[in-house]
């Protein structure tokens, strides 16, 4: 089976929608096809300041929703970054083939060390790109289920593979990223010209997966719309609308068509009702799974501890094998 590489991060206590549309819903209907590796990457967390406490608290949770969402960790590789060593040892090898120019050109770092404050941005969060072309490379996966934000950071991965490849000898993979087409960005609620994201600055435009109904309906119900009261699809007119619909649709599994005839002349609120439903329907599931999941923490890292010997065991094969093509001494 090919393999497939994926990964979020613990940076928030709760994943946000677009992560479940976008990344982990996508990954539990992959499972069966693939040789599906899926990490916690606490790791890349750490670029931008964290509680100590509260990510390892986060790191479970994380870990929990995935499982909670469909990831059934016997037939997947689920672990955590920090248990595979070989990440962080493969970064660094990477980041000395990774020109300056070249990571300065992700707009990630861009955007985040922008709302960091530029002065308060890391070089960790710079390298973060390299950290994740490792995690890819590790397991010599052929392609990476992501969203649309992180397509840059796939093609990176693949050229300094190419690279290493061309210096050294064929040692990895080239990956491919695989990003759903209608679904690869899921937006803010109150600045629908935004990615949704964890670790938005402010809450209102964030839909949490683990936010009882009320909070999140009420979020729905402020969505950031138009005057026009029209309800169609157009991205660039009508972010705000298109955003609703896109939810709607993928979650609702039907057409945007359908769903634009339906309310037809019908308000906004009819709308956004409509639509916290459907979130209501898909999240309420994943939300009380994880609950549980949560109630005994031992099952969980018995769980990951069982992941991680796994991944252990591909990833310093690879390692090993670039540690002696480099002519680093074992
Ligand atoms: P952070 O703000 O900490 O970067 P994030 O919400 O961007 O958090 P990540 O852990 O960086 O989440 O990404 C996990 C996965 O979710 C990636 O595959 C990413 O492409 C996907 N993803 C993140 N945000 C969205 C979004 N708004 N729409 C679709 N996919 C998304
Ligand atoms: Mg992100």
């Amino acid at each position: 089976k090919p393999v497939i590489f994926s990964g979020m991060q613990p940076s928030s206590d709760s994943l946000q929608l677009g992560n479940y549309i976008g990344a982990l819903s996508q990954w539990t209907k992959m499972q069966e096809d693939y040789d599906a590796i899926f990490c916690v990457v606490n790791l890349h967390a750490i670029t931008v300041p964290q509680d100590p406490k509260e990510l390892v608290e986060r790191t479970r949770r994380t870990a929990a929703q995935y499982i909670a969402a469909g990831i059934d960790p016997e037939q997947s590789t689920l672990f955590i970054q920090s248990h595979v060593p070989a990440h962080a040892e493969l970064a660094w090898v990477l980041n000395t083939l990774t020109g300056f120019g070249e990571a300065g050109r992700m707009t990630q770092f861009k955007d985040k060390s922008q709302r960091h404050g530029a002065d308060a941005a890391s070089v960790g969060l710079f390298t973060y790109p390299i950290l994740m072309a490792a995690d890819i490379l590790l397991y010599q996966a052929e392609s990476v289920p992501v969203g649309e934000d992180q397509r840059q950071h796939v093609e990176l991965t693949r050229d300094l593979a190419n690279r290493f490849n061309s210096r050294f000898g064929d040692t990895f993979v080239l990956p491919e990223a695989q990003i759903p087409k209608t679904v690869a960005k899921i937006y803010d609620l109150q600045n629908p010209s935004a990615k949704m994201s964890k670790s938005a600055e402010t809450e209102a435009g964030l839909i949490k997966v683990l936010d009882p109904a009320n909070v999140t309906s009420k979020k729905i119900m402020r969505a950031v719309t138009d005057d026009d009261n029209e309800i169609r699809f157009d991205r660039e007119a009508k972010p705000g609308v298109s955003n609703l619909l896109t939810i709607f649709s993928v979650l609702g599994d039907r057409s945007i068509e359908s769903i634009e005839a339906e309310f037809q002349g019908l308000g906004y609120g009819h709308l956004k009702k409509a639509v916290a439903e459907v979130v209501e329907e898909s999240l309420a599931p994943v939300r009380e799974r994880t609950t549980e999941l949560m109630a005994d923490p031992a099952e969980l890292d018995r769980l990951l501890a069982r992941g991680a010997e796994r991944a252990n065991e591909i990833a310093n094969k690879t390692l090993d094998l670039v540690y002696e093509r480099v002519g680093l001494m074992r």
